[in-house]
């Protein structure tokens, strides 16, 4: 059985995939930063659907915390054979006059330097140049990287840019060490993530711009995710799927 860990994985993308992971024979860890009850849940449906999983707490802007997750991981299932960068935050939405440096501070240790780190702990476990047998790492962006969330958060956009550079550089980095690295770029899902920006209702605000005419599921950009991460993508590195109704 092989072993995912996708981050943030108590709500909205990281939940669902972690449910069709475990529906396609993944063992799935399920991190979480605040809410624990959320994460058992999830664990509980895996497990009751007679898979593996387990819930574990890590807050992913800290390394120490990452390095312990790891540590958990590497006692409870042994191997990992894909990671699944998926725990990003927005804050209010706004203009940059009003954003301060610890803002950006925060939105950067989440979103860019923890994705790095989870993506540095992954690859001294599945690289064939630590002894690994390779994997596959599924970098969460957004469509923001292209449109730059204009007074809405150039933050959180700039942040996601990052994460489509990294997602290149580190794709030809690893290539001949049996590791593929593709990212997927959605938008106008239906999760919470939108009420942290202060607008939970923002997907149905925007949705008669969207060319299909309505918001995504999470469960739409798990198929996204789950094929980039399974051995279905072979041939596919440093590339991207766009989950966005066509816009
Ligand atoms: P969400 O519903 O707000 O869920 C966020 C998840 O991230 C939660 O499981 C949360 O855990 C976790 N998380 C937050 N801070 C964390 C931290 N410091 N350490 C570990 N986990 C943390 O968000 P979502 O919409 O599913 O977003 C998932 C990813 O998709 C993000 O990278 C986001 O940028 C991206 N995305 C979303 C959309 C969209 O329209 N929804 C569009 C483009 C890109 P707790 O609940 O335990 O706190």
């Amino acid at each position: 059985m092989k072993t995912m860990l996708i981050t943030g994985a108590s709500r909205g993308i990281g939940a669902a995939t972690a449910l069709l992971a475990a529906e396609q024979g993944f063992a799935v860890v399920v991190n979480y930063h605040k809410n624990k009850q959320a994460a058992e849940e999830v664990v509980n449906k895996i497990q009751a659907m007679g898979g593996k999983a387990a819930a574990i707490h890590a807050d992913i802007s800290e390394e120490k915390e990452i390095i312990r997750l790891y540590k958990e991981i590497d006692e409870i299932f042994g191997d990992l054979h894909v990671l699944v960068n998926n725990a990003g935050i927005l804050e209010q939405q706004s203009r940059l006059e009003t954003m301060d440096a610890s803002r950006l501070t925060r939105i950067f240790a989440i979103n860019v330097t923890g994705q790095m780190i989870c993506a540095r702990e992954a690859i001294k476990r599945m690289s064939f140049k630590y002894g690994g047998k390779g994997g596959s790492i599924v970098n969460v962006s957004s469509l923001a990287s292209k449109t730059g969330s204009p007074n809405e958060y150039i933050d959180y956009a700039t942040s996601k840019g990052a994460i489509d550079s990294f997602t290149k550089g580190l794709s030809k980095e690893i290539a001949e060490e049996g590791i593929r690295v593709n990212g997927v770029r959605p938008a106008f899902i239906y999760t919470d993530i939108h009420a942290d920006g202060g607008e939970a209702d923002r997907v149905d605000r925007i949705k008669n711009n969207i060319p299909m005419k309505r918001g995504g599921t999470p469960e739409e950009v798990a198929e996204a995710i789950m094929w980039l991460a399974s051995e279905k993508s072979s041939y596919s590195t440093g590339t991207f799927i766009d989950v966005t109704g066509g816009r």
